[in-house]
């Protein structure tokens, strides 16, 4: 087994295309998976690859490099539109693990449970992933295909993200869990909405952990947009979440999360309303 530290993009490609060897970034999914499995496989650690860690802005967006970690999230001066991305970065287990553990790790791991998503596809964030033969971009939603499933291709990584400029709004994070801190996801909830006046001008809102991957409902933002904050709950409708498929787990059973859901919509658009 080879430990693989390379510094530069070309270089960390070319190491993808002698399999088998691992991507890691803080090692907080991976190694945890391993349990007390020997490991075999070459690794490949992307964390000093040079321009891979931190947040440029460009005047049509911003881009997040696959190395920034979930402090880098919550220290960068961003605008309110990433404020459910930065609720979710304090979420994300601990202080030790928001150090290592990076977006794109959260990302590539494609658990339903990952508490990055809903922030990120509510964003409208598209990944952009590199190879040997060059790079390409796909939206978030089409990258994660299923449970712990992604469009990777082998000798393929993901390089960062990519978020468009909205017009300017504001957004939120809603996470329930058994206990407050250091908990995995019953169900959370990230909205990003624009408002005129007291009406909702825009709204998008991404439900996890009730689905295979967490999913935007589409309907209920069509309902909801020319309402008013105050009276958005009342517009809900069995219709809008027919995209959710909640499951019984050890966290919480199906009728819970669905009905929670409800609840935990209703106050992340008070929230990004305020
Ligand atoms: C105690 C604890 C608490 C946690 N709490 C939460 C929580 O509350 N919410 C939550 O969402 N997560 C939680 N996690 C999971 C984890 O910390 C996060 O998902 C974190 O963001 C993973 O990032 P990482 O850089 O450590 O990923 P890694 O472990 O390095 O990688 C994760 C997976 O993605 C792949 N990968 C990583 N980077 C790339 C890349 N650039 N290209 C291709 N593949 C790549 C790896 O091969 C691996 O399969 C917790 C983990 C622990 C140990």
């Amino acid at each position: 087994m080879t430990y693989h530290r390379p510094t530069c993009l070309d270089d960390a490609v070319a190491l993808l295309q002698c399999a088998p060897v691992e991507v890691i970034a803080g090692g907080t999914d991976w190694y945890p998976a391993r349990g007390d499995r020997p490991v075999t496989s070459d690794i490949l650690d992307i964390t000093r690859v040079d321009g891979l860690r931190g947040i440029r802005a460009a005047p049509d967006g911003w881009w997040i490099g696959a190395a920034t970690t979930w402090t880098d999230i919550l220290r960068a001066p961003l605008p309110p539109d990433f404020d459910a991305l930065k609720a979710a970065a304090c979420e994300v287990g601990s202080i030790q693990i928001q150090n290592a553990g990076t977006v794109a790790g959260n990302l590539c791991n494609a658990s339903p449970a990952a508490d990055g998503v809903p922030p990120l596809l509510v964003l409208e964030a598209e990944v952009e992933l590199a190879s040997a033969t060059g790079q390409r971009r796909l939206p978030l939603a089409a990258f994660l295909t299923g449970v712990r499933q992604t469009a990777l291709q082998p000798g393929e990584m993901m390089a960062g993200l990519w978020i468009r400029k909205p017009a300017p709004g504001r957004a939120a994070f809603v996470k329930l869990g058994a206990r407050r801190y250091l908990v995995i996801s019953i169900a959370m909830v990230a909205v990003w909405l624009r408002l005129d006046g007291s009406l909702i001008a825009e709204i998008r809102i991404a439900v996890g952990a009730c689905s295979p991957t967490s999913v935007r409902l589409t309907a209920l933002e069509a309902a909801l947009t020319g309402c008013r904050v105050a009276d958005c709950a009342t517009r809900f409708h069995a219709d809008h979440f027919v995209p959710l498929a909640p499951i019984t787990d050890m966290r919480a059973d199906a009728p819970y999360r669905a009905d929670a859901v409800q609840a935990l919509i209703a106050r992340a658009i008070t929230e990004a309303a305020l």
